[in-house]
């Protein structure tokens, strides 16, 4: 019978002299610490000890898919307004870990019935109790690095104290989630059980006596599980996970390293002061931007997108149930396959019947890989299978609610397909083009429907990129928008809608990094410098390293029709890099697929920068830093996002951050091309660009909003 409720939040229930703390945050399907969810908690907590007819208490969730998610990623955006003083925000912030402490320290013994998933402060609070009952297979885990942040309500000492601080490394420097059983193997939780079983397993436990009202760390004589950071196999493992985190992050995200300094300083302190000091880095990494910038953008807006935040209201939400592809090449395959993997029929079709078939035989294939690698069953491989139907020609799409083009990237070739299909399609269905560049309006041109046609840009590899940018044509209906975007959530893919124009977003701004390789080159930057310039920034590959992984013919063809669209100085500037491109395309340098390009690539998968042959291309010698190339290839990207600005062709800022960091792998730490110059202050931003014109060419001319606005230029908030 309930007893109380906090906050909305918390209901308590007494089972004979045991209190039960059902976590059930009302209009959340998941629990998570909302505001307000830390003073109920510590209400609760504080009722059921001072009570003196409780014994125990037992701490679980009121809902059955889960014990609690973590916080509350408005909360935290909230935390990390740069406003905000580190004074009021410590103050803030480390209620959440005291109260732990305080549950820890009550004086009855708490066992938490953890009846499901726990993540972040979820399983920090589970943490904070005395003895740990899991569910088998559920996940377990404290992903805060992956946000920039660490476990800041205790996490990082009571990981350490439970497991030592070798074992404590992977679980907080990976972030990866474990099963219940996992966590009992580690000695992170007590029992692990069906989820149906935790609640009585946690009340046995307490029923029995075999919860001690005190944790280990508080009796004096309590030693770390082999040893504090002076340990010699601790010293070796905590410098080793340093450089391999500065390894990793290159420097641009110190998350990793603050966890460093928890487990060393945090092995040495007594548990207090060692939480004082969690929490001290705690809003330290609040305060630096980086996770202000992954939050807002890999999480708030990223969810935003995926529930289709900017899908026009009408019509109603609509599923698809058969849809064909045309061309199964790369990316045809690929889109086949997610559509197929979402339950709905797809109908493939190439230029041949036969290379239908291949296509769809190298999905299979695909798919037994996966199985062998134990990341999915035979049944679900025959289901999807069960799917991917081939055509012998484009009069299979009969029925077809949508087809997506994905042939070859030439306006005549794709006009006289989008007649063939639409030909075969009924009055509502969807023409829809995977081109990467060309816009929408002039393929629409040979569409009978224009108002039933849209872009919807993939990324490679289909299955692994989340992001496709959706692009509306001026006579796009707001239905075909809607039941677009309501295809991609049935296929799980992330929506940007973006405008009309040549490359759109993404494809331009890829574009102004690569050729900015170039052009370093041509300055007589040494290669591996640019490389490695790249690299330090935060993207995953060095810039000619990416030409070559794309095709450099690829980004040749490009390049040549963006020149279509491009004048005046900034435009004959930017295609000073074609002496790259077209020598490269001449000599047959197509990058990795040709087995050659700006690398030279061996058959036993090696690579290495052909020096001798780029020799050619570099026509001054002025060294340029590692710094110097860095900051080229940021401001490459960052102009372009500002001219895409100016087109029209983005108006939404934080849409474009996401579309920046799924689509071409933009740093997350810098939140986003947008939130990067918001950062660097546009007046200082202007004013670098105008250095770099002068120095560098006059591609890194801003557009004319910048020469307007004096110096505050805002995205986030207000238009440009
Ligand atoms: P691909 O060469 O791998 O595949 C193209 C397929 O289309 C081939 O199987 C070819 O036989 C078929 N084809 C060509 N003309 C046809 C026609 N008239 N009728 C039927 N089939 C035809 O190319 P891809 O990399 O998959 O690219 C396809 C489209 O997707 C292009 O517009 C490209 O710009 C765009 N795109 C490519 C990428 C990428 O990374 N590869 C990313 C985004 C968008």
């Amino acid at each position: 019978m309930t007893e109380k409720t906090y906050n909305n939040m918390i209901r308590r229930e007494n089972r004979e002299a045991i209190a039960i703390l059902f976590i059930d945050v009302a209009q959340r399907s998941m629990n998570v610490f909302a505001p307000g969810m830390i003073e109920a908690i510590a209400e609760a907590a504080t009722d059921a000890a001072t009570d003196d007819a409780v014994t125990g208490i037992v701490i679980t969730s009121g809902k059955d898919n889960g014990f609690m998610a973590g916080a509350d990623l408005n909360m935290v955006e909230a935390w990390a307004d740069p406003a905000r003083t580190a004074a009021s925000l410590l103050a803030e912030v480390s209620k959440l870990g005291d109260t732990f402490r305080s549950i820890e320290t009550c004086g009855k013994p708490v066992v938490a019935a953890v009846n499901g998933l726990a993540l972040g402060g979820g399983l920090e609070l589970a943490l904070g109790c005395h003895y740990r009952v899991v569910t088998q297979g559920a996940k377990y885990g404290l992903p805060e690095v992956g946000l920039g942040l660490l476990p800041g309500a205790g996490g990082t000492q009571r990981v350490m104290r439970l497991v030592g601080l070798q074992a404590a490394l992977p679980i907080l420097m990976q972030g990866k989630p474990m099963s219940g059983e996992k966590a009992v193997e580690i000695g992170l939780a007590h029992e692990a059980v069906p989820q149906e079983q935790v609640l009585d397993t946690a009340l046995r436990a307490l029923a029995e006596g075999r919860v001690t009202a005190q944790a280990a760390w508080d009796d004096k004589g309590f030693q770390i599980p082999g040893g504090n950071a002076y340990a010699p196999q601790n010293a070796v493992a905590l410098t080793a996970a340093s450089t391999l985190s500065h390894v990793a992050t290159k420097g641009n995200t110190t998350a990793a390293l603050a966890i460093l300094r928890c487990l060393h300083d945090g092995s040495m302190l007594p548990f207090d002061q060692a939480q004082k000091m969690e929490q001290k880095y705690f809003v330290q990494l609040l305060r630096s931007p980086a996770a202000l910038n992954i939050v807002r953008t890999m999480f708030i807006t990223k969810q935003a997108a995926d529930r289709l935040k900017r899908r026009p209201a009408a019509p109603a939400k609509s599923a698809m149930r058969r849809i064909g592809v045309l061309g199964t090449g790369i990316m045809g395959a690929g889109i086949a396959e997610v559509t197929a993997a979402a339950g709905i029929d797809v109908v493939m079709v190439d230029r041949s019947e036969d290379i239908a078939k291949a296509s769809r035989a190298r999905i299979a294939a695909g798919l037994d890989k996966q199985i062998a690698r134990g990341r999915m069953s035979a049944v679900k491989r025959d289901k999807i299978l069960s799917h991917l139907h081939v055509g012998a020609d484009v009069t299979a799409f009969k029925g077809c609610e949508m087809v997506i083009e994905a042939i070859l990237e030439n306006t005549e070739v794709k006009h006289q397909a989008i007649r063939e299909v639409e030909a075969v399609l009924e009055e509502g269905a969807i023409f829809a083009t995977n081109t990467s560049a060309l816009p929408i309006d002039e393929l629409a041109k040979a569409s009978a429907r224009p108002q039933n046609f849209i872009g919807l840009h993939y990324f490679s590899p289909v299955p692994k990129m989340a992001l496709v940018e959706v692009i509306s044509g001026s006579a796009t209906s707001e239905a075909c928008l809607a039941r677009a975007m309501d295809y991609l959530a049935q296929t799980r893919k992330t929506p940007v809608i973006v405008n009309d124009g040549y490359g759109f977003f993404t494809t331009r701004c890829v574009d102004a990094y690569l050729r900015e390789g170039m052009h370093l080159l041509m300055d007589g930057c040494d290669p591996a410098v640019i490389e490695k310039a790249g690299e330090a920034l935060g993207m995953p590959v060095g810039p000619l390293c990416l030409g070559d992984e794309v095709g450099n013919d690829t980004v040749h063809h490009i390049s040549h029709f963006f020149e279509t669209r491009e004048s005046g100085e900034i435009g004959a500037d930017r295609a000073r890099s074609h002496l790259v491109l077209d020598q490269l395309d001449q000599d047959g340098r197509a990058g990795r697929k040709a087995g050659q390009g700006i690398y030279q690539y061996g058959a036993d998968g090696s690579k290495r920068i052909d020096r001798d042959y780029l020799a050619q291309f570099a026509k001054a010698d002025a060294p340029i830093t590692l710094d110097a190339a860095r900051e080229r290839l940021l401001y490459a990207q960052l102009v372009e996002a500002a001219r895409c600005w100016d087109d029209g062709v983005i108006e939404d800022a934080a849409e474009a951050d996401l579309a920046a960091c799924l689509g071409w792998a933009f740093p997350a730490y810098l939140g986003g091309p947008m939130a990067a110059i918001e950062q660097i202050g546009s007046a200082e931003f202007a004013a670098r660009c105008a250095d770099l014109a002068r120095s560098a060419g006059a591609r890194f001319t801003l557009p004319a909003a910048f020469a307007n606005a004096r110096g505050d230029v805002r995205y986030y908030g207000r238009a440009a």
